[in-house]
Formats: structure tokens, sequence, C-alpha cells
């Protein structure tokens, strides 16, 4: 077992802990899930091992294809061993297909495909609600360089060109999502945070089904099922012949959508 020492972070959904080690932190899902700025919270049963699972099969996804990342190894059902960076204080937010705050920002109907992938910055700050800002914004604050930046974004570009396609295969449309990236301690930039349904949206490519914090945010029940549907779909991707050791079993999948959840659904 890896030794959990201070906390670093104490998020709703993520903490992150040191280990002991300068180089590498703990970074621990748990089943807590809030919304606009945390006045809406719940607990999610199993949310925790399904965003660890999903973010791990994620990682893998990208470290494969070459987008070097903060990730190591998963060390238990709800945790990672990752590398310690410096945060970078920025969101990065992909846009595949118009919803949420884009939607309602710009008075545009939810589902719209813009002709090209729309890239936004947001500055990382609760006080102020993670506003949006822009390059010359994040440059003129010192969070980034020029230099970083045009590396931040040639990586985003290609992360989403990897699960665009991954995701389609199994039936998902990936409609946005959010990344952070952070320094090592030379100066390279590496991906960092993690992916999951917290931090993206998706939408079944057939039906538009959403399987997101979406229907969180929006009271739509059946919360749990949807991370255990997108848990499937990359199981299904990354792991063909049966669910690894440690992750959430073929049980908790099989009941799958119909089951009926005391989760604050
Ligand atoms: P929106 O701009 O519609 O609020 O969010 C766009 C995408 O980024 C969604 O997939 C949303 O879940 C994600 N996102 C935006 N802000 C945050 C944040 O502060 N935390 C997390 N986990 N995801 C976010």
């Amino acid at each position: 077992m890896m030794e959990k020492k201070e906390i670093i972070y104490n998020g709703e959904s993520v903490k992150v802990f040191g280990t002991g080690s300068p180089d590498h932190v703990l970074v621990c899902f748990t089943d807590n899930i809030t919304a606009f700025n945390k006045i809406k919270r719940a607990v999610i049963a199993d949310k925790g091992k399904l965003n660890a699972a999903i973010s791990t099969m994620i990682f893998n996804l990208l470290e494969k294809g070459g987008i070097k990342t903060h990730f190591i190894r998963q060390v238990s059902a709800t945790e990672q061993l990752c590398r310690r960076v410096e945060d970078i204080p920025i969101e990065v937010i992909v846009r595949n297909v118009v919803a949420g705050s884009m939607a309602a920002r710009l008075g545009l109907e939810e589902g719209l495909r813009p002709s090209s992938t729309i890239y936004d910055l947001c500055y990382k700050n609760d006080d102020l609600c993670d506003p949006v800002i822009n390059d010359y914004h994040a440059i003129a604050l010192g969070i980034v360089t020029r230099e970083e930046l045009d590396v931040i974004y040639g990586m985003t570009e290609r992360i989403n060109a990897i699960l665009l396609p991954l995701f389609r295969s199994v039936g998902i449309d990936l409609v946005d999502f959010k990344i952070e990236f952070g320094r090592l301690p030379g100066g390279e930039i590496i991906l960092a945070d993690e992916i999951n349904p917290d931090s993206a949206r998706f939408w079944d490519a057939e039906t538009g089904e959403k399987y997101d914090k979406d229907r969180f945010r929006r009271d739509m029940g059946k919360v749990g099922d949807a991370y255990r549907t997108i848990y499937g779909k990359l199981v299904s991707l990354c792991h063909p012949d049966g669910i690894p050791e440690g992750y959430p079993s073929a049980e908790l999948l099989s009941d799958g959508w119909t089951r009926n959840i005391q989760d604050n659904d």
C-alpha cells in the first residue's frame, strides 16, 4: 500500500495526498458529487471506483497515443499514484458539440455541431467561479507563457483526436471535456487531473441519452447508472477479455441501466 501523508488538495470528488516522496502524489476518487459551485451536493454509490477506473483507462489510452500524463498506476479501487506537478491554474475546455454553459452564454441550441472544434480557457478560481478568459489574459496574468500555451493547445488537440474516434467506436459522442495541465520540476508540461463523466459530456451517438454529470445537475436521475455505462464501454474497449482485478465488478455492471439504486438519483 502506498503511504498516504499530508493532504495537498481537498476537493469534493477528488482528494490529493502526499506520499512521502517529493515526486509522487496519491489521487483519491470519492463518491461525492457537487454542482453549481458546490451548492448542490450528493453521494453516488460506487462513483469513486467507477471514476478511478474510467480515468485510468482513458489515461492509459492517451499514454499509448503518445500523450505524457501525470498518471503512473492505479494502486487501489479508488486511488492512483501520479507524478507530482506544479498546477497550472487553467481549465482547458474542448467542445466538439455545443452544450452547457456555451449554449446558455451564446443563446445556442444544445447539440449544434460547430464547423471546427472550440477551445475555451477558464481561470481556476473558486471565489470567481472559474471565469472564462482568453490567451491574452492567461499570458498577461503570468499564468503561462505564449510558448507554454502553444504546447497546451497542441496537446489538447491531440488528446481530442485520440478520444473522439475511440468513444465513437463504442457508440458514444464525446460532446465536451475539461482538462488541466501541470509542470514537472524541469518545466515540461504534462496532462494532469482526471477525465471521466464528472468532467466530460458523453451522449449516446444514436439516441442522445446523457451519460455524465448533467444527469445530476439537471435532476434527470440514474446518475450512477450513467457512470456505469461509460465504465462498461471503456472496459469493452480496453479489456475485451475481462474486467481487471480491483475494478468494479461485472455484477455492478450487469445491474446497469435498469438498477434502482439508493444513490440520490
Ligand atoms: P460547461 O462550460 O458547459 O460548464 O462545461 C464544459 C465541460 O467541461 C463539461 O463537460 C463540464 O463537465 C466540464 N467542466 C467545466 N468546468 C468544470 C469544473 O470546474 N470541474 C469539472 N470536473 N468539470 C468541468
